[in-house]
């Protein structure tokens, strides 16, 4: 007979600490496909990849122009990953610098550079790709105090000394941005209100709170030295992992692209890896390890609402799924005879909220 581990109180304990909220869970996109999605591209004579510079100036009726465009929100790493596979391809794109994220600015209180970035920085310009800014410096102004023409100038100084081309800028998002109804395009009098998004309505200040209003710096573009801003570029379809947590990728299909048309797919590196292990292990430090066998769980707690269970392994592949009432007693009978790195998770609705909470299982 098989040994039979009963676990329920580390799932007791997953489902109330865990604050994975559902989108950290969906943002798992592959390289495999990304290298998939590039060689298929690339089969097809018609198309171009250019990078948002390129884009700028680059108009051919005859062809199909692809753009990528790489948000570095927070992993320097992984876009090196993902710029050593473009160039690999032979395809250039266009990676944004976000001088407010850690592996820039590191511990450094007035988000100036650190040293250490630079060599990385230099690596993706030597694959052939673009540099460009990712523009956070009105969370700067509204959050932090700084100023931000100030700020951009010096930053953009060092990274220019040092050799790094920087023609263009691309805003960045925040949870700071919805708190405070802002964008960081906002900025630039080039743009004017042709950006104007009706869910950030404050255009022009921002009232922290009665008495604290933040008069939102504005500026050309040519001041910076910049040649445009990412989202004012001219494209015809626009492809994005973030907001919808979609696959970009998914969404495109590449045999019914038309001549003429000028595409821009956004890619955060910190979303895409070759091994969904990777991920998992980043996303759950805490993971639990069981022995191969017969899986058992139990829930020590009363389900209130109805609740659905979910195994997957790191492909996606669902290998156990089951819906549970109130009340019901949930167990799990799941035979795990291979060896590896599995994936469970619940969907419940808490407070009329759905909450997707989970943990990785390593079997070994
Ligand atoms: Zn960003």
């Amino acid at each position: 007979m098989r040994y039979q581990q009963l676990i329920f109180l580390f799932l007791f304990f997953m489902i109330k600490s865990s604050a994975l909220s559902q989108n950290d869970v969906n943002y798992e996109f592959s390289l495999n496909e990304y290298a998939d999605f590039l060689r298929k591209a690339l089969s097809n004579p018609l198309i171009v990849f250019v990078t948002q510079r390129q884009l700028m100036t680059y108009h051919d009726s005859t062809k199909i122009v692809i753009s990528i465009r790489h948000d570095i929100d927070a992993d320097m790493d992984n876009a090196l990953r993902m710029a050593r596979l473009e160039h690999n391809f032979g395809v250039h794109a266009t990676y944004y610098v976000l001088s407010t994220a850690g592996y820039y600015c590191g511990e450094h209180k007035d988000f100036s550079h650190q040293q250490s970035v630079l060599s990385k920085i230099k690596q993706l310009q030597a694959l052939g790709h673009e540099v460009g800014w990712h523009n956070n410096v009105l969370t700067l102004q509204v959050v932090y105090g700084i100023d931000p023409l100030a700020y951009m100038h010096r930053e953009l100084a060092w990274l220019r000394s040092n050799g790094i081309k920087i023609d263009g800028t691309a805003a960045h998002g925040s949870r700071w941005c919805s708190k405070y109804g802002y964008l960081n395009y906002y900025m630039w009098k080039d743009c004017g209100r042709r950006l104007y998004n009706k869910n950030y309505p404050n255009f022009d200040y921002v009232v922290k709170s009665p008495g604290d209003t933040v008069w939102l710096a504005k500026a050309w573009l040519k001041d910076f030295g910049f040649k445009y801003e990412a989202y004012c570029l001219d494209y015809n379809k626009y492809y994005s992992d973030c907001c919808k947590y979609y696959d970009p990728l998914k969404k495109i299909d590449l045999d019914k692209l038309k001549p003429g048309d000028r595409i821009t797919i956004l890619m955060h590196p910190c979303h895409w890896h070759w091994d969904r292990a990777m991920r998992l292990v980043k996303l759950f430090p805490n993971p639990i390890s069981l022995t191969r066998g017969l899986f058992h769980c139990e829930f020590n707690f009363k389900v209130t609402s109805r609740i659905q269970l979910f195994i997957t392994d790191l492909n996606g592949r669902l290998l156990f799924c089951k819906i549970y009432s109130p009340a019901e007693n949930i167990a799990v009978p799941f035979n795990f005879e291979q060896r590896g790195i599995y994936y469970v998770y619940v969907e419940t609705v808490v407070n009329g909220k759905m909450l997707k909470t989970g943990n990785c299982l390593l079997v070994y």
